[in-house]
């Protein structure tokens, strides 16, 4: 099997992890507030380099029968180690031209970088794509990223790209308020913080669930250490009561879990312990039924 393609089930729903590709940031980003030494113990224990996060970017297909939804579109463009969406959609058999929905969890250049074609039309031209309105208003008007650790270059990196992406997609945009059925048996539910309208998506069918955090985690330490900040959060606050409240309830009900940054395929589920969390990666082949 394939090391980018992952199809899994949710109940009667297909679904395939697809990604994208990785890119390295400054470890310093990914974990803003944490004395160095500390870090290092950490990533030393957890096997990982010291200065380097390289994060993974995994895109989502869920196939409801009636439906091809896409969530996030990855980062064409952004580096040679992004981009590899369609090349690895058209491996698994599937067309742009098949997808009907694209989801949009937020406007940040990993996951809107898939967006556009070459020529600056929609990617994947006969689908509607959905989108916060907050997330839709913050970006194409005068976002305020002040309240971010970001240096300079990426915010004006995020404006950009935001500036580029989003304008042709009007006409075929769907924004939505508060929690909505995007499609049956996708879901679309707030999770503000990472962003002013970032969103969250539970994928339901039969007894199963799934649900997509996209980026209200960045890294699986996030989960061991709450307290952990990322330069990216526009709003520590909310982004922190986003945090505590989709981790609770997907470790209370052992809900499957996929999280956009996390290692390939991105899929596991959350432990709670004590007043943190622990991210289990899922077994794979079959996909075992939701327990508890
Ligand atoms: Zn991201």
């Amino acid at each position: 099997m394939a090391s980018n393609r992952k199809p899994f089930s949710v109940g009667e729903i297909k679904c395939t992890a697809i990604s994208d590709g990785t890119f390295s940031y400054p470890a310093d980003w990914f974990f803003s507030n944490v004395p160095k030494e500390q870090l290092e113990d950490s990533l030393r224990d957890h096997d990982l380099p010291l200065n380097q996060i390289v994060s993974p970017y995994t895109c989502l297909i869920v196939k409801t029968g009636k439906h091809n939804v896409l969530i996030d579109t990855g980062a064409d463009g952004l580096a040679p180690t992004t981009g590899d969406l369609l090349q690895n959609l058209k491996a698994e058999g599937i067309t742009p031209e098949e997808i009907t929905t694209v989801i949009l969890t937020h406007a940040h250049p990993d996951h809107i970088g898939g967006v556009l074609d070459t020529n600056s039309k929609p990617a994947f031209p006969y689908a509607r794509y959905i989108m916060s309105r907050t997330e839709w208003h913050f970006w194409t008007s005068h976002p305020d990223l002040r309240s971010t650790g970001m240096d300079n270059h990426v915010k004006d990196l995020l404006v950009t790209c935001a500036r580029k992406s989003l304008p042709p997609l009007t006409g075929c945009v769907e924004l939505l308020d508060g929690e909505k059925e995007v499609v049956p048996g996708v879901h679309a539910i707030p999770a503000p913080g990472h962003t002013p309208g970032h969103i969250a998506v539970m994928v339901s069918s039969a007894n199963a669930q799934l649900l997509h955090i996209a980026d209200a985690v960045l890294h699986p330490m996030h989960l061991e250490y709450p307290a952990w900040r990322n330069v990216f959060d526009l709003s520590e606050e909310d982004a922190a009561t986003t945090r505590q409240r989709l981790l609770d309830r997907a470790a209370a009900d052992h809900t499957n879990v996929l999280a956009y940054h996390f290692p390939f395929p991105s899929l596991g589920q959350v432990v709670k312990r004590g007043n943190a969390w622990r991210w289990e990666p899922l077994p794979f082949d079959p996909l075992p039924p939701r327990t508890g």
